[in-house]
């Protein structure tokens, strides 16, 4: 006799589309999507190369520019990092694939889609220890 493993209920057992309010993740992506924009336009000027007038600022003032332009670079990486994501999921959204792990077709919990809402795979797929 086999035990009854009750932890294994489908995952296709979950009504995705109906447990979530799609309008609402949708809005969630749009939003996030339209900070990181405006992010990206503020913190341009600081991604420039340093052209400074060395005679007006001096050496130091220089280097705490270059520092500032290495952060802006650092941060505008992961910022488009992040649009490219919502960019897909908004992509997804519009196919009707939204909800479903692109790895394995699976539909992702509705838990993880509310804790972010452009996440691509499900929680096998993206191998997270012990998140939902
Ligand atoms: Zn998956």
């Amino acid at each position: 006799m086999f035990p009854l493993d009750v932890g294994l209920v489908s995952a296709r057992s979950y009504p995705v589309m109906d447990d979530l309010n799609i309008g609402a993740m949708k809005a969630r992506l749009v939003d996030r999507r339209a900070e990181l924009l405006a992010d990206d336009a503020a913190t341009s000027a600081d991604r420039a190369p340093v052209e400074l007038d060395q005679q007006s600022v001096g050496r130091l003032s220089r280097m705490d520019a270059m520092q500032v332009r290495e952060m802006a670079r650092a941060h505008a990486g992961r910022r488009r990092a992040e649009l490219a994501r919502i960019d897909d999921a908004l992509e997804r959204l519009d196919a009707g694939d939204y909800g479903h792990c692109t790895a394995c077709g699976e539909a992702i919990a509705p838990k993880r889609l509310a804790w972010d809402p452009a996440i691509a795979t499900c929680v096998r797929c993206a191998g997270g220890g012990g998140e939902t």
